[in-house]
């Protein structure tokens, strides 16, 4: 549905390119996410997407089409494929909620009846139809983004972009919001990207994901193989800050792993049978029960030191706890 194809980005009088060399795929009907640090590039990928910027390098091609090829026509045809909501919703304050779903559809030349049928249902859809006929500033954050949801289906898209679209939100409604956008997902067959800084997000909705860093996809993988084994400097950071332990965390002596509990494994007394038998003190840096979509598991975040450290970690793969590196020994 989207290729990056070698994608570079210089923006005229600024210093290092905003993105180098990115290459990417974004299959039908897939979440793919794009996580990175502030500055890493992440809003100039996804509005290279809609055309908002050209490349200065390489080809983006979304639904078939070379974005930087298209002439103002085109770009307002994709634009009506490629809808997108904001961190700040970007609402008209002047018109109401239904006002500003019927926007797009108004623009498009779209007979008023079906205008009209058009939002009710996508107010439904959205479950803002008691709202209809209130001003953004009476809603609440929440409501405000579904809005932005209802208002960016409007004309039936095939890609919904979010560009940080719950970083505004408390930890409730964000949850309600990644529900939404999941729904979507699933009963639409709708293609999404997300950009965030949050891990916690990518876990929560995402198929894949790419870990952006200085302009470059520095990873990419599935969320599974990304969250449990991090390859990269970068990711493993994203990683310890979503299971609650201290980016310093990779700072501490010993050994820094990760321990996942899934299915049995979560209910034995593991972790004081095997420091009694090997010797390791262990300190607890962090540690969470998660969801991955649906996957419930159990993860700890430890710092493992003195003892047979190597057979405390072999010891817990032997009891069926997967055991991930997050830093080596010395570090
Ligand atoms: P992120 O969304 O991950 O915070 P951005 O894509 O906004 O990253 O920015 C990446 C880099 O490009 C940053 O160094 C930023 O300063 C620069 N940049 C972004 N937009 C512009 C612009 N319109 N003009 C000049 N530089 C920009």
């Amino acid at each position: 549905m989207i290729t990056f194809e070698a994608v570079s980005k210089s923006y005229p009088g600024g210093g290092r390119a905003a993105l180098t060399e990115v290459s990417l795929a974004v299959a039908p009907g897939e979440v793919f996410g794009v996580i990175g640090a502030s500055g890493a590039g992440k809003s100039t990928l996804i509005r290279l997407i809609n055309g908002l910027e050209k490349p200065s390098g390489g080809r983006v091609v979304v639904d078939g089409d070379d974005v930087a090829a298209l002439g103002v026509e085109g770009l307002r045809a994709l634009r009506r494929r490629v809808g997108m909501i904001f961190q700040h919703f970007n609402l008209l304050s002047s018109k109401t909620v239904a006002g500003n779903v019927a926007f797009p559809l108004r623009l498009a030349g779209v007979a008023e009846a079906e205008v009209k049928a058009r939002t009710a249902e996508l107010l439904a859809r959205v479950g803002l139809t008691d709202f209809a006929t209130k001003y953004p500033a009476q809603l609440s954050g929440g409501q405000k983004q579904r809005v932005g949801i209802a208002r960016a289906l409007a004309t039936e898209p095939k890609v919904l972009l979010c560009d940080e679209a719950t970083s505004a939100l408390d930890p409730e409604t964000t949850e309600q919001i990644l529900e939404l956008v999941s729904n979507l997902n699933r009963e639409l067959g709708l293609t999404i990207v997300l950009i965030t800084h949050e891990m916690d997000v990518v876990r929560r909705v995402c198929d894949r994901v790419a870990v952006l860093d200085g302009g470059r996809v520095v990873e990419t993988g599935t969320v599974e193989a990304v969250f449990l084994h991090p390859a990269s400097a970068t990711a493993r950071r994203f990683v310890l800050e979503a299971d609650g332990a201290p980016s310093e965390a990779a700072m501490v002596d010993g050994r820094v792993v990760r321990l996942t509990f899934r299915g049995e494994a979560t209910y034995r007394p593991i972790l004081g049978a095997v420091a009694r038998e090997t010797g390791v003190d262990y300190s607890i840096l962090g540690g969470r029960i998660h969801r991955l979509r649906e996957t419930p598991y159990g993860q700890l975040t430890l710092s493992l030191a003195g003892g047979d450290v190597e057979a405390a970690i072999a010891r817990f793969r032997a009891d069926g706890v997967r055991v991930d590196l997050v830093t080596e020994a010395g570090r």
